[in-house]
């Protein structure tokens, strides 16, 4: 183990975006004005701790509406859902308060206007992701999801004339610009999304880590395995080769890691805690002593409204 300081640069936007921030929100304020439990259906964001913590608040984490008493108010998540779930709330008469960020609303809305256009939509995405899955929703029977070379060389069209795409919010910019190129050379007349799907946090924190991971011999990501766009930040550093690990919270740490590194770049997906980054820092401190600076690459001043029902 090396006994010089350790060099820890902070990724500045990291850790909560606008969204994420909104759909916490919802969900502390709808226990404030309902009291407890009120209900979620599935993970308000893709942070076990997040999850956590609400639930010891009061929230009650379900997979179905089924399990939703009618009485209770329940909140669809920041990742959005499908119209189908939509109809079922209001069949059972349940108060729903929607946390969908609306930068994942505006890629709902935009799929439902091209499917009633009759657009064949080809959605760059993850097969079985929350956000695409309500995606899927909107334009029932018009949408093809492919996130790879082969499943757009297998791609087949009927109608290639009147076609578009879309994205998910949450992917690899560089990788979805390369997708999207090879849709417009098979495709010309494809029509691309009237404005960026992938949002301004996930490009900020992954331009942060283009920028500042070659000044770092190790690079620390902190957010879960389920969390898109924390796996895109750790995916770019697999891309370029630099050593990384992509880690829920400081208990993950193996303490040989910095057996041999002099810098480490410490970064958090858009549904982490600080507080996590915090306790990752912390445990940096206790292995050697550590310089800390934070590199700001992008200042966010980004800010969703409430929905009126809890504002
Ligand atoms: S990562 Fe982007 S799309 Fe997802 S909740 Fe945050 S701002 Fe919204």
């Amino acid at each position: 183990m090396k006994t010089t300081p350790l060099r820890v640069i902070l990724a500045k936007p990291r850790g909560f975006c606008a969204g994420v921030e909104r759909a916490i929100r919802c969900v502390e304020r709808t226990l404030e004005l309902y009291g407890k439990p009120v209900y979620v259906l599935r993970d308000i964001v893709h942070n076990a701790a997040v999850v956590d913590g609400l639930r010891e608040q009061g929230a009650v984490f379900v997979k179905s509406l089924d399990d939703v008493p009618h009485d209770a108010p329940v909140l669809f998540s920041a990742h959005g859902v499908a119209p189908g779930v939509w109809d079922q709330a209001h069949e059972r008469g349940l108060h729903v308060i929607d946390a969908t960020c609306p930068l994942v609303d505006k890629v709902h809305r935009e799929a439902k206007r091209l499917a009633e256009e009759g657009y064949t939509i080809i959605l760059i995405g993850e097969k079985g992701h929350d956000e695409v899955i309500g995606t899927i929703g909107w334009a029932t029977g018009h949408i093809h999801v492919i996130l790879s070379e082969d499943e757009l060389a297998n791609l087949r069209i009927n109608q290639p004339e009147k076609i578009a795409y879309l994205t998910q919010t949450t992917l690899c910019v560089q990788e979805c610009a390369r997708l999207s190129d090879m849709l417009k050379s098979r495709f010309p007349s494809i029509e691309s999304p009237p404005s960026e799907d992938i949002c301004y946090a996930t490009q900020n924190r992954q331009r942060a880590v283009n920028d500042l991971a070659p000044q770092a011999d190790l690079v620390l990501v902190v957010g879960d395995q389920a969390s898109a766009n924390s796996k895109r930040l750790a995916e770019i550093c697999q891309r370029d080769a630099k050593a990384s690990h992509l880690i829920p919270c400081a208990e993950a740490i193996e303490d040989t890691w910095f057996d041999k590194v002099d810098s480490v770049l410490v970064t958090s997906g858009a549904s982490v805690p600080e507080s996590l980054v915090q306790g990752v820092v912390a445990h940096l401190q206790t292995l050697r002593p550590c310089t800390i600076e934070e590199h700001a690459i992008v200042e966010e001043a980004i800010h969703f409204s409430l929905p009126e029902a809890v504002r």
